[in-house]
């Protein structure tokens, strides 16, 4: 088969990882309702190909592979780094690439940090995905095959969150979707209390998901307490400013039920003096809320450094003595570039075939 079939093929058949049973059913115009159900159950057992899916009949499987493919995307690089961090590199079927990484913690937890979009529209100055610029958002399709890759590398995931490339409230559409997908029943069941999306502090966006589901933990990266230095660090602040900010983590909070992360990364004598722990126990005070703490990732050509040991210890102990629920997370990924705030690096010149990235503050 030459290149071109190839594409055209992917163009042209439906990827079903983004359906439901029912979508399944309608789009490939299946007669019986529970075929489309049998598939669905397949995929999210992650299943490769239609030759996999043995209560189907071999008839029914050849018509499949004729209108249908199971993933768009594909597998273009497989990172591991020695502390069992997995980063690979998914390829969109119009040449962009994402990066999707699993972390597994002490408890050996497996969580898998997913992308939603191609770079980054929000412009936050330390990370390394906010200076791709936005290409595009992904499908619900596109987020779920991430997962699905992770799992076949790594066996059943317990966690799943959305802290990959993009901000996930500027593509709620299809996150909403690939969740569905995820925790439905009938195919990989995955609970809600088991992902967590982490936004840069759209507001909209979190009265959105506490007034209408799903029912899913949120983390917003405040970085920092003081409005001012938040506006350099993450532009989206000029138009969602802290006070208004906390009224809706708040909300989500006291709405849901479910206690928020707030997340800072941990930028060398930047946002870790006393005043900023002052300000940031200020913020937290009365909100039900945990706080973690990530010392910032090295990204090339960035002017910020990392924090020492020391200055991020003593910036734990000040919100500890306030009575703060504090982690600070250790450092996990990094030879590989997965770790927070370091992906896309290398993607650059994969990105967009000359196609000019939108970068704002915000629209
Ligand atoms: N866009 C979403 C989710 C992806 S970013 C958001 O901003 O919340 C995931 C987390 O990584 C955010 O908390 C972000 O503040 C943090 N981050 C970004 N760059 C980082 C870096 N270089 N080192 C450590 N954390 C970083
Ligand atoms: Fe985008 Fe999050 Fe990076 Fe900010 S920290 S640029 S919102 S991915």
């Amino acid at each position: 088969m030459s290149e071109n079939t190839i594409n055209s093929d992917k163009i042209e058949k439906i990827p079903l990882a983004g359906l439901n049973a029912a979508e399944i059913t309608e789009q490939l115009g299946l007669k019986q309702a529970f075929r489309g159900k049998q598939i669905f159950q397949w995929i999210g057992k992650g299943a490769e190909s239609f030759d996999e899916m043995t209560n189907l009949s071999v008839q029914l499987r050849d018509e499949l592979k004729e209108k249908a493919v199971l993933r768009s995307t594909s597998v273009s690089q497989v990172l591991k780094d020695p502390d069992g961090t997995i980063k690979l590199q998914v390829t969109l079927s119009d040449g962009f690439a994402v990066e999707t990484v699993l972390l597994t913690d002490r408890e050996d937890r497996k969580t898998a940090c997913v992308s939603c979009q191609v770079g980054c529209a929000m412009n936050c100055a330390f990370c390394q995905t906010g200076h791709l610029g936005l290409a595009r958002s992904l499908t619900a399709g596109e987020i779920v095959e991430q997962f699905l890759y992770l799992e076949k590398h790594a066996g059943p995931l317990d966690n799943i969150v959305f802290m990959g490339m993009g901000e996930p409230m500027m593509n709620l559409s299809a996150v909403r979707k690939a969740i569905a997908i995820l925790t439905d029943k009938e195919g990989r069941g995955l609970s809600g209390r088991r992902i967590t999306l982490s936004t840069s502090g759209v507001i909209k966006g979190i009265y959105d998901l506490a007034d209408n589901g799903p029912n899913i933990r949120l983390a917003v990266s405040l970085t920092t307490a003081d409005n001012e230095l938040r506006e350099k660090l993450m532009p989206i602040c000029k138009t969602n400013p802290l006070p208004e900010l906390r009224k809706a983590i708040d909300y989500f909070a006291q709405k849901t039920g479910k206690r928020v992360t707030l997340e800072a990364a941990l930028l060398h004598d930047t946002n870790t003096s006393l005043e900023s722990a002052t300000n940031m126990i200020n913020f937290a005070r009365g909100l039900d809320v945990h706080i973690n703490l990530i010392p910032w990732n090295p990204v090339e050509g960035l002017s910020f450094s990392e924090p020492s040991n020391k200055e991020c210890k003593n910036f734990v102990y000040h919100l500890e003595q306030a009575g703060l629920n504090v982690t600070l997370r250790t450092r996990r990924g990094r030879e590989i570039g997965g770790a927070c705030g370091q992906l896309g690096k290398g993607l650059a010149e994969t990105q967009g075939n000359g196609k000019k990235l939108e970068r704002n503050d915000y629209a």
